[in-house]
């Protein structure tokens, strides 16, 4: 599955670099991600992230 912030949208708080450090990273406050395309099965925690992101930055597509 693929990963994406929307860097319009994020609004810094580092939930989901907390969450799931290994594909989140924040950089200049905003986050970024850094492993785009995740293995689906290996990942639950950036489809946490995702769920609790306050303002729906997170986008996951599956692959
Ligand atoms: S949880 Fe959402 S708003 Fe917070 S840093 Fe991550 S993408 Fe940005």
């Amino acid at each position: 599955m693929k990963v994406h912030v929307d860097p319009e949208i994020c609004i810094g708080c580092g939930l989901c670099a907390g969450i799931c450090p290994v594909v989140f990273r924040m950089e200049d406050g905003k986050a970024v991600v850094i492993v785009e395309i995740v293995p689906a099965a290996s990942c639950t925690a950036c489809r946490q992230a995702s769920q609790e992101c306050p303002v729906q930055a997170i986008v996951i597509k599956e692959t």
